[in-house]
């Protein structure tokens, strides 16, 4: 311990070290109770299942930086600031307990690690903070908003950093330090301090600057919950709180529950208690907005602006609440009030919850969710593709709260667009949203012998076309290529022909929970009836949904993607390939770029076998820039096949775009719906008809 140090460290420094301290943990105390109030206003939601993949979520993407570091500067520029910080803080909680508890840790080598790793973080730190205010006030990037809490909390660290380092540097210079170059930031600093002070100079400056450091570490923790500091806590813990299991699946709905007269969300007093966390964890850092398709394409919607705007709800509502509390403790207080018991009861509950009902009486009700804090063209706008949650780095979720609004909207306003409606009413009567007879269904297998359940009991396994599969003309010929490839592998297999019914994908994401149960349960009897125990299917809505989605009505079945499915079959050596062909023109297009479709990619992790099925058919792969978990949505997901598209740039077009600067000759693909808007994309590029878009089971078929 440095004896400069003791030199401030008097009876009346502790007096004053300790009220401020203990001013600085009340403010603190203060600005965490209000945020926490904020919180409870929302529903109850249990987050509390997994403790320790929370834990270790927050070791991997908290400390870890997994999410951050996917993008190089910001990445680099966070972690260097909460490095320095987090040694600082152990920097300084050592030298705390050494000088206040009089515990001997601070010596040895203990002393030279602590005060080299400092230094080392330290710096780091200041060049993480310059980093920040070259971006966000030099480049500028769109995605960021600059508030003056943004200055303030960068400032306020930079402050604290270099004043440490100058604590450091005049206290070296006074007293000679025989392990000076242990702390070598302050070392750097020692001539030019003793060229520009004497001994007693630089005694009142170290002191001076000692204070001000203090001051400024205790402003820094008052600040803490006011501000965007607050996100080093609230992020992590939103990191321990998130969904886990199968992503994206939409909480179930009990329409024999006659007590529910609103579906959906509607209403703030709806939201859960995570959703508002969300609001608060969320670090304005543009990551999703960067990469929401709805908004890259000049769609109002932008995933970041949602989340602010819910912030700016839960704290009107917060506002509205203490007011309501004010004055039902000044009524209470009033001579002859009549409610006053029933009021300062009502008081008492009340850290209590808005849906209290009482409490509810005495707030005006505040700014519609749907509507006027979130239009409803951006409900409409998403693709539920998802990638606004996968490039968080705080886990926020987006998606399940655009289905709850939407959920409301169908089924207790039964407002939603014309094409909206035109699906349901195909899928109601037909069992399919293009609306043509559920009795063509199997029409598209006619000459290719393929038997039904009903022919073929004994099958191993059940191909699910789906709608696309069996009613679009272009996707007819990639559920023809996936029977060709079972046959060629000798699967025993079997459909349900025109039993089969849409499996409800889009009308769930779409917000038709009452028709997705209707088609869903009609689909879960037929193939219990056949006893069936595995479904291939070549299209990932389908897939997702009678994967994780079918088990909530209790249709349990293995469910395989074909990708998958044709992996193992060449794994086993059921199936052999060559080298891929084209038939037609009879050149060999040997360079393809795959473009993952969001239900098989972010949604369910599939991204490796699609790609070594595309190598073992002798192609050569050049990914997009946005592919993996980054892909961009082909604009089709989320019921969005359906609908119109309105403003800005069309979805389907901007990714085919990028798929045809890559130079391939080919773009292959694995669902459905994203071969229909490629091949729609590559129709509207003037000069881009030589390029192809096939399906994996096209590709693979060609190779055989
Ligand atoms: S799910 Fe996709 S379209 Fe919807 S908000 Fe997120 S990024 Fe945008
Ligand atoms: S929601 Fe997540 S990605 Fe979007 S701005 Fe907030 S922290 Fe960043």
């Amino acid at each position: 311990m440095p004896a400069t140090r003791q030199v401030y460290w008097n009876i009346d420094g502790h007096v004053w070290l300790y009220l401020f301290f203990a001013i600085t943990l009340m403010v603190l105390g203060y600005g965490v109770y209000r945020r926490l109030r904020l919180w409870k206003m929302g529903q109850p939601e249990n987050r509390w299942q997994e403790v320790w993949a929370g834990i270790k979520d927050i070791l991997v993407y908290g400390l870890g930086h997994k999410r951050i570091l996917k993008e190089g500067y910001p990445g680099i520029m966070h972690l260097s600031i909460v490095l320095g910080f987090l040694f600082l803080v152990f920097a300084t909680a050592v030298i705390t307990l050494h000088a206040d508890l009089g515990l001997p840790l601070f010596q040895g080598n203990l002393y030279l690690f602590i005060k080299f790793t400092a230094n080392f973080f330290g710096l780091a730190a200041i060049l993480g903070i310059l980093m920040a205010f070259v971006r966000r006030y030099i480049l500028r990037p769109d995605r960021l908003d600059n508030k003056p809490d943004d200055a303030i909390t960068l400032g306020l660290i930079f402050a604290i950093l270099v004043t440490g380092f100058l604590i450091q540097g005049a206290r070296m210079a006074a007293e000679p330090d025989p392990w000076a170059i242990w702390g070598f930031v302050g070392y750097w600093l020692i001539t030019p301090l003793q060229t520009l002070f004497n001994e007693g100079e630089l005694l009142s400056l170290h002191k001076l600057l000692w204070w001000i450091h203090l001051a400024l570490a205790f402003l820094f923790m008052a600040y803490f919950p006011y501000s965007k500091l607050f996100h080093v806590i609230l992020g992590p813990l939103n990191q321990f709180f998130r969904k886990r299991g199968a992503v994206g699946v939409p909480a179930l709905i009990d329409f024999e529950d006659e007590s529910v007269e609103n579906y959906g969300i509607s209403e703030f007093k709806e939201l859960s208690w995570k959703t508002l966390f969300n609001s608060d964890a969320c670090l304005r850092c543009g990551r999703c907005q960067d990469n929401c398709p709805a908004y890259v394409s000049g769609k109002h919607l932008n995933p970041k602006q949602i989340i602010q705007d819910l912030r700016v709800r839960m704290e009107e509502e917060g506002k509205a609440l203490a007011e309501a509390r004010k004055f039902a403790k000044k009524n209470a207080n009033s001579p002859g009030a009549a409610e006053a018991a029933s009021t300062k009861e009502m008081i008492g509950n009340a850290a209590s919850n808005v849906k209290d009902e009482e409490e509810e009486l005495l707030i005006a009700p505040g700014r519609a969710l749907i509507g006027e804090v979130i239009p409803e063209e951006d409900l409409w706008a998403c693709t539920t593709c998802r990638s606004c949650e996968e490039q968080c780095p705080v886990f926020v979720e987006h998606v399940d709260k655009t289905i709850d609004l939407r959920r409301n909207l169908v089924l207790t306003e039964a407002r939603f667009p014309a094409e909206a409606q035109l699906a349901f009413r195909n899928m109601e009567n037909n069992g399919n949203p293009w609306g043509i007879g559920w009795s063509k269904r199997a029409e598209f297998l006619s000459g290719l012998e393929v038997p039904t359940m009903e022919e073929n009991p004994e099958a191993e396994i059940l191909y699910w076309p789906g709608c696309s599969g069996a009613f679009d003309a272009r996707n007819q010929k990639v559920a023809a290529a996936v029977v060709r490839l079972l046959r060629q592998a000798n699967v025993n297999f079997a459909i349900l022909g025109n039993e089969e019914k849409c499996c409800g994908d889009s009308a769930r994401k779409l917000g038709n929970e009452f028709l997705f149960q209707t088609l869903a349960g009609e689909n879960i009897e037929v193939m219990k009836s056949y006893g069936v125990k595995k479904i291939l299917t070549q299209c990932p809505h389908c897939f997702n949904l009678l994967k994780h989605e079918y088990p909530q009505l209790g249709g349990d079945f293995e469910v395989v993607h074909h990708t998958t499915y044709f992996r193992e079959l060449l794994q086993d050596g059921r199936l052999t390939l060559g080298k891929y062909e084209d038939k037609k023109s009879s050149r060999a297009p040997l360079k393809v770029t795959y473009h993952d479709s969001c239900y098989l990619g972010r949604y369910n992790q599939i991204y490796r076998e699609p790609r070594e099925l595309l190598r073992l058919a002798g192609l050569t792969i050049i990914e997009m820039p946005r592919h993996g978990g980054k892909s961009f949505c082909c604009g089709a997901g989320g019921g969005r096949m359906w609908l119109e598209e309105h403003g800005g740039q069309r979805i389907n077009e901007l990714r085919t775009k990028e798929a045809l600067t890559t130079g391939a000759e080919l773009v292959g693909s694995a669902c459905p719906f994203c071969l229909t808007m490629i091949n729609d994309g590559i129709n509207a590029q003037e000069g881009a008809v030589q390029v192809k878009a096939l399906d994996v089971a096209e590709i693979l078929v060609q190779a055989l």
